[in-house]
């Protein structure tokens, strides 16, 4: 079978492997259909994932078809379509004993520190798999994973019906937290330095958007509410500038979700998040988010149409990457097909 494996900086290829095979009664084999090409790929690609050991396949997003079950796992079946939940927690840490295996310390990410799903063929515990309707395109499915990224997000900033929620760029992973946000009711702002990314985000539901390129966002999301600021500030930039202004731009009692790996540091005083009780809260990966958002897609609750706007078949795995890398403004989210 072939895999797309990362074995140094700039170094990518198709490799010929052998195909796994289920070697315990919990373990179930996947048909890989689908994989999303996310900014983290990009990173390992690059050699500036300092997480990511080599050589790789890489690919988290992921979706497929059950072709083989273990003895004893009782959630799948042969031809059931599905989506891996790309992590794997010790189960023995504070955070693993704290219900946040996300953060675990000793944590495991599939296209990360293990062989992720740009192969054909992938073994998995059945714990990671689910299950998901037939009804839904491989290009639905295989948005579940970076739409749990905007479910966590979400969820940190404890986002309630009637919140205003400004969201901080409307690449993939703002346009996810967007779509999740208005699903629990709220109001969303949205900023970005493109124009055409901020038309997408309006068709998505945003209810006002703001061009960062010409216009002070601080100013324009006071203006929107009426000086009270925004009650959920969640920062999809993660930039030390977007840092700062996140905190200046939340309401009193408000929250400012962190999702960056920026080491650069912000000067951020204490007298805001002092006076305004301000909540800030950093945003990884996620948590028991697959069963929520897997019921809004089979619901047809988000709807996900114009968020893929490539597929690319194996064999193009090169185009593909140059093309998120040399025209970002025509890109939201590409993926891989295993089926051409
Ligand atoms: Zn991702
Ligand atoms: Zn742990």
């Amino acid at each position: 079978m072939k895999a797309v494996q990362v074995t140094g900086p700039h170094q990518l290829s198709i490799v010929e492997r052998e195909k796994p095979v289920i070697t315990n009664e919990h373990e179930v084999l996947v048909k890989v259909k689908m994989v999303g090409i996310c900014g983290s790929d990009i990173h390992i690609y690059h050699g500036t994932n300092p997480l990511a050991t080599l050589p790789r396949v890489i690919g988290h997003e992921v979706t497929g078809e059950v072709e083989n079950v273990g003895e004893k796992v009782e959630s799948v079946s042969a031809g059931d379509k599905v989506v891996i939940e790309p992590i794997q927690p010790c189960g023995d840490c504070y955070a693993c004993r704290s219900g946040r295996g996300n953060v675990c310390s000793n944590l495991e990410v599939y296209g990360v520190h293990r062989d992720g799903g740009m192969q054909e063929y992938l073994v998995m515990p059945e714990k990671l798999v689910h299950k998901v309707s037939p009804e839904l395109d491989w290009k639905e499915s295989v948005l579940a994973e970076p739409f749990t990224i905007g479910a966590q997000a979400t969820w940190r900033g404890n986002v309630r019906p009637g919140d205003t929620v400004f969201i901080m760029g409307a690449g993939p992973i703002g346009l996810c937290c967007l779509k999740v946000a208005k699903s629990i009711g709220a109001t969303v702002i949205i900023s970005d330095l493109n124009e055409s990314r901020l038309d997408f985000a309006k068709e998505w539901g945003a209810d006002h958007t703001i061009d960062a390129s010409r216009l002070n966002v601080i100013d324009e999301v006071m203006e929107l509410t009426k000086g009270e600021g925004a009650n959920v500030v969640i920062d999809a930039v993660c930039i030390p500038q977007t840092f700062e202004q996140a905190i200046e731009i939340a309401s009193a009692a408000g929250r400012v979700v962190v999702l960056g790996f920026d080491e650069r540091p912000s000067p951020i005083s204490q007298l805001p998040i002092t006076k305004k009780e301000v909540t800030i809260t950093g945003s990884r990966l996620q948590t028991n988010q697959f069963p929520g958002i897997i019921e809004m897609l089979n619901s047809r609750k988000i709807d996900t149409a114009g968020m893929v706007t490539q597929v690319f078949p194996l064999e193009q795995i090169h185009q593909a990457i140059q093309l998120i890398e040399t025209s970002p403004e025509e890109v939201r989210k590409v993926v891989i097909s295993f089926d051409q």
